[in-house]
């Protein structure tokens, strides 16, 4: 089958906005996601391949669905059912994650580096704060997606920790999520950094 005949697009992102890329009618070639500034590919084999940066003006993920359709057509990548992608696709967590994404919990025998236990602690004790837990993963750094559950109200999805961590001695911004939460009365009511 020539590749030409297939058509190539981004399905639904899992929890951890990891989006995969389908060719044909629902063979995923490979989980496109963000990392920090790079982007990188998830393959059928397990492996991961980092795509550096899209060059200027061009996006993250058609960078690497160029790049994952080009690996395919050349038969150097394999392809998965979606089904399976779908069904071994990350579950929120019931119980306490770890203090560090496994992505930032150190690498081959290395410890995770104190930098980023500190900046885990300094989250978590924030989302406390401001009443979000994680329920997916521990802290993945400021600008990588985290899946939390906000537990004014029961909404889960993913936030930013660089949006849920205020600026110069500010609050975040009293809007949560989408769907208005409780109302922001009863939000300033609970949180005592919105009392100053
Ligand atoms: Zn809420």
């Amino acid at each position: 089958m020539s590749i030409t005949t297939l058509s190539v697009r981004i399905g639904e992102p899992d929890i951890e906005c990891r989006y995969p890329v389908i060719i044909g009618a629902d063979r995923v070639i490979g989980l496109a996601f963000r990392w920090h500034r790079n982007w990188n590919a998830l393959l059928s084999d397990g492996t991961e391949k980092d795509l550096g940066r899209p060059a200027t003006g061009q996006k993250g993920i058609d960078m690497a669905v160029a790049w994952l359709t080009e690996e395919y057509a050349a038969g150097r990548i394999g392809a998965i059912a979606l089904d399976m992608v779908r069904a071994e696709a990350p579950q929120p967590l019931d119980g306490e994650v770890p203090l560090l994404h496994p992505r930032m919990a150190g690498t081959e025998g290395k410890p995770a580096s104190l930098r980023n236990i500190q900046g885990a602690k300094t989250a978590l004790a924030g989302l406390a704060e401001h009443h979000w837990k994680p329920v997916l993963h521990g802290f993945p750094g400021s600008d990588n997606p985290w899946f939390l559950e906000c537990l004014l109200c029961g909404w889960s999805g993913v936030r930013y920790w660089s949006h849920l961590r205020g600026r110069n001695g500010e609050p975040p911004r009293i809007y949560r999520h989408d769907g208005g939460c409780i109302g922001e009365d009863k939000i300033r009511e609970l949180i005592p950094a919105y009392q100053a």
